[in-house]
């Protein structure tokens, strides 16, 4: 049974690979005598140290991408091909990649060619700076080019790959082949082999040799009949040399965090736990002093809901969640402090954490356009400002949609540079929205704040903060967690949206829509059908491997021995058809599970009605420590 499961997940691959090898577009073949194109000089053609291009590449470059419509073009070179090419292929579809506008950047590493309005925002290394320099730079063009990078193999031009003279520059080139893929390659080729071989001896000798057959001419098969072309017989005959030379290289490969040495940050961790005394049992200075009263209501009658660690990061510390018996708020209590913030924020959005997250935002295309669709339905705003908007996903796809709107980001994170580098939104500015909020009176027509009030130290003086900035008649969207859901309650400490220790806030639609109400706001939709997160059951199987083996590898872990990662990695690869499930589940009952009372998110939007702002009379203001929980951008 397992043997005809493993053969089938073979053929399926295959053939995967191989419609996204016959769909690479290629360039024009070359013609003898041609002329240049007309607009050659808008296209510079960069190459890697030590590579040279000929004249007619770069000409029929530059016309592929003129007809195309194309800013950046990744040059594969013909012949480039076996494992390199494989490798490449399973990371992403030639049309997704100039489709997707959040897709990583992807790069043959050889040769790229580069439209001059591209080339305004961001500077090609100089050739003495080295290999790694030249990857790092070609995988970031995608980003500067999100809906207009293409990859392409280049017909009649048969470059190998760059001569890689050290050590680091080859390890750094299966880095960026391999990409999120490198771990899942170390661990998936013994498996493969073991299976093979397996097969011959236990099965029936046909069915056996079958199966030897289709591993050995797995890339043959894929290659063989699209442009990148390959050589049938010596390509399935090496096949077993080559993999095993391969996975021999890719053992002394380590996943690439933006050259960050995890090792080096150990003892800045360790000195932060010791300083942070006391915070395994949720105390010490990370702490501010508990609250006694409601922050939404101030009834005094709060009772413990949770008490949960840090599943995401696996960061030391103990958090705890009350819920108010007389409006049903929950706030994490006692909250952390602004230093305990800073410690826990760390390495989540940036640094460590920067690539992962990058992948998460990336992923929801979709909701940044329904997001786009609700503002649509009720106005057509000249000017928007994104709050807490990070690296500017969501500007980037609004603005795309809403041309006629200038969207505009504020963050406490350096991700606003970011955004404005790439051209992701039209202006930006950091800082704590509450105390910018004077400075930008009555200036929008719009306010959007996706998931991150629950993010904030004191989410009333946020909306205090929106109320002043916007005009009379302009719109206010919040996107939230719903702590309503049925999942909150059943699958407890398991469901994402606590996610501990980031999540200072869950506010009700019904608490969310009073506070605004009372500020002078109308709330004219509430959604949690499109707002939903088909997530509940993968993140609730993904909690529950990362306690039964939480990630050592970190700096403010306790080191494991050296076997730990290969017994995390055989349980994560036993957990495969589990994770399949949850993820199944969460899609198939999608139509059940964005009802009310089980949707894990909800979307609001509020018109701005007068320009008083009665103040709660409860509400005790603005509190100065916000600041660290603003470096959120927005939770998964
Ligand atoms: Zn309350």
């Amino acid at each position: 049974m397992l043997t005809h499961l493993l053969t089938f997940a073979l053929l399926a691959d295959s053939v995967r690979l191989w419609r996204r090898a016959v769909s690479y577009p290629r360039l024009a073949p070359r013609v003898d005598h041609a002329q240049p194109p007309a607009l050659l000089n808008e296209y510079v053609l960069l190459s890697a140290p030590g590579v040279s291009v000929p004249e007619d590449v770069h000409w029929r470059a530059a016309q592929w991408a003129d007809d195309e419509g194309v800013l950046v073009v990744d040059l594969l070179p013909e012949g480039w091909t076996g494992l390199d090419a494989i490798a490449q292929l399973n990371k992403v579809h030639p049309y997704d990649y100039s489709l997707k506008p959040f897709l990583s950047g992807v790069s043959a590493g050889v040769a790229v060619l580069v439209h001059e309005r591209v080339l305004e925002r961001v500077t090609p290394p100089e050739p003495r700076e080295g290999y790694e320099v030249w990857l790092d730079f070609t995988h970031s063009l995608k980003r500067f080019a999100p809906w207009e990078s293409a990859l392409v193999v280049a017909t009649d031009w048969r470059q190998p790959r760059p001569n890689l003279l050290s050590q680091g520059e080859r390890n750094a080139s299966l880095s960026a082949l391999y990409g999120a893929q490198l771990g899942l390659m170390k661990s998936l080729s013994p498996v493969m082999w073991l299976w093979v071989g397996y097969s011959i001896v236990s099965e029936d000798l046909l069915y056996g040799l079958l199966i030897a057959f289709l591993w050995l001419a797995q890339p043959a098969l894929i290659l063989a009949s699209s442009p990148l072309k390959a050589t049938w017989l010596p390509l399935s005959l090496a096949r077993p040399f080559l993999d095993f030379k391969r996975w021999l290289e890719l053992l002394s490969v380590q996943e690439r965090s933006k050259h960050i040495d995890r090792e080096a940050l150990r003892p800045t961790y360790e000195e932060a736990i010791a300083h942070g005394k006391g915070l395994e049992r949720g105390e010490g200075p990370y702490f501010q002093a508990e609250r006694d009263t409601c922050p939404i209501c101030s009834s005094s009658q709060l009772v413990p809901h949770m008490a949960v660690p840090d599943f995401y990061q696996g960061k030391p510390g103990l958090f705890r969640l009350h819920r108010c018996g007389t409006c049903e708020h929950i706030f994490q209590n006692p909250q952390l402090s602004i230093e305990g913030l800073q410690f826990y924020y760390k390495d989540f959005y940036d640094g460590l954490g920067e690539e992962g997250m990058d992948m998460i935002f990336g992923a929801s295309e979709q909701s940044y356009r329904q997001r786009v669709g609700m503002i649509r339905a009720h106005g057509a705003p000249e000017r928007w400002l994104d709050v807490g908007g990070g690296h500017g996903h969501f500007t980037l796809i609004a603005k795309h949609l809403m041309p006629q709107t200038r969207f505009e980001l504020l963050d406490l994170s350096d991700s606003v540079d970011f955004a404005v580098e790439r051209g992701w939104c039209d202006a930006g500015m950091r800082g704590l929205f509450p105390e910018r909020a004077q400075e930008l009176e009555g200036q929008y027509d719009g306010v959007s704040m996706s998931h991150y009030l629950e993010h904030t130290t004191d989410p009333l003086s946020e909306l205090d903060a929106a109320h002043c900035a916007l005009k009379e008649g302009g719109l206010l969207m919040i996107e939230v967690p719903d702590p309503a859901s049925i999942f909150g309650k059943s699958l407890r400490s398991f469901w994402l949206p606590w996610f501990q220790p980031q999540h200072l806030h869950f506010m009700s639609v019904e608490n969310l829509g009073r506070s605004l109400e009372e500020r002078g706001f109308e709330v004219l939709d509430v959604d949690r059908e499109q707002a939903h997160q088909s997530v509940d059951l993968f993140f609730a199987t993904l909690i529950l491997l990362q306690r039964i083996a939480p990630d050592r590898s970190q700096p403010w872990a306790t080191p494991a021995s050296p076997l730990y990662p290969l017994g995390r990695g055989a349980l994560l690869v036993c957990s495969l058809p589990l994770i399949l499930l949850a993820v199944s589940l969460d899609r198939l009952l999608r139509p059940v599970f964005t009802r009310p009372g089980w949707s894990n998110t909800y979307r609001m939007i509020a018109q701005k009605t007068s320009l008083a702002n009665p103040q709660d009379p409860t509400h005790e203001g603005s509190s100065p420590d916000a600041e660290a929980s603003e470096e959120s951008e927005r939770s998964s």
